[in-house]
């Protein structure tokens, strides 16, 4: 069990143990295969390749005191499009999707995607790319639905992903239901907020990093991921403008976090700090057990509490 990650999936379910190991190895092939979407795509700038290195490198120590396991990932793992390169009805399709997010992870392709539009700069992409790496590196698992797996042109039919962290897929007839989905957001988000503190080590994110610290300061707003001062010259005078954003899903940060601090009131003798308590959600997400978190929540606020956080919605698409 302690052998070497060498593509996101940590586990795969079902089938016979032959069957499993050829389905790790597809996700492993799957990870190796250097990818390069043909529409919408672009080349990334050599100093967005020098971004992603050191942050691959940060994050896989970051996560690692979380329990996730490390993974090599490189550049080419991450795919940034170019809105000029895409359809009309690419970019809505995207836009309806990916509602609440500028990317997304996908396991069955081992990549992540990203809109590499309307950002601000180097900082606001890092935190997105982050945002999508979390979910890469934490728990993932596949489920072999039917083992039929001779016919090895079909494989991908009959897996499924069951775990992305805490966010689980059950095939449901003709659905995919997804659970714990919110909250898996949210320990991701909040896990990003984290990492920035990294930032400051990265040559190329440092200056943006330490402006984002004066804002949030001057503010009072912890919650600012990336800000930008702009200069528009207007005839009589020149106008400076400060531009911000903030981290995302920020309801289901809300309730994230009110569930941690309502967690912790009722055990300050078991824990020295909510962030204590964050960390047992984190460990869950990157591990893959959650019997500690379940256990936790089920004691502190009655039997049935963590399966009430799961709130099931049907995906029709991912
Ligand atoms: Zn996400």
């Amino acid at each position: 069990m302690n052998s070497e990650r060498l593509s996101s999936i940590n586990k795969v379910a079902g089938g016979t143990e032959e069957q499993q190991k050829i389905v790790h190895e597809t996700y492993e092939q799957e990870f190796l295969t250097e990818k390069f979407i043909e529409k919408g795509e672009r080349e990334k700038t050599p100093e967005e390749k020098e971004i992603i290195a050191a942050l691959v490198m940060e994050l896989n120590d970051f996560l690692g005191k979380y329990g996730a396991k490390p993974l090599n990932l490189e550049e080419t793992h991450i795919h940034i499009l170019d809105k000029s390169k895409m359809s009309q009805e690419e970019l809505e399709n995207f836009e309806k999707t990916y509602p609440d997010s500028f990317g997304f992870y996908q396991a069955e392709e081992q990549g992540v995607v990203i809109s590499g539009w309307d950002v601000l700069n180097h900082l606001e992409l890092a935190n997105m790319i982050v945002h999508e790496l979390i979910h890469f590196l934490s728990y993932g698992s596949a489920i072999i639905d039917k083992a039929t797996l001779e016919e090895s042109k079909n494989l991908k039919i009959n897996i499924h992903i069951h775990r992305t962290g805490l966010s689980v897929q059950k095939i449901m007839g003709e659905n995919r239901v997804s659970y714990f989905n919110d909250i898996n957001e949210a320990v991701t988000e909040e896990l990003t907020k984290r990492f920035g503190e990294r930032f400051k080590k990265i040559p190329l994110l440092a200056e943006e990093y330490e402006n984002v610290l004066k804002v949030r300061e001057k503010y009072s707003n912890p919650d600012i991921l990336a800000t930008k001062i702009r200069t528009i010259d207007k005839p009589e005078s020149i106008v400076t403008e400060t531009m911000v954003k903030g981290y995302g899903y920020k309801e289901h940060r809300e309730n994230l976090n009110s569930l941690i601090k309502e967690i912790y009131e009722k055990r300050k003798d078991d824990f020295a700090s909510e962030e204590e308590i964050f960390t047992i959600f984190a460990k869950a997400a990157m591990t893959g057990e959650v019997k500690e978190l379940a256990t936790l929540m089920d004691s502190t606020l009655g039997a049935g509490t963590f399966k009430k956080i799961a709130r099931p919605k049907e995906d029709d698409d991912k």
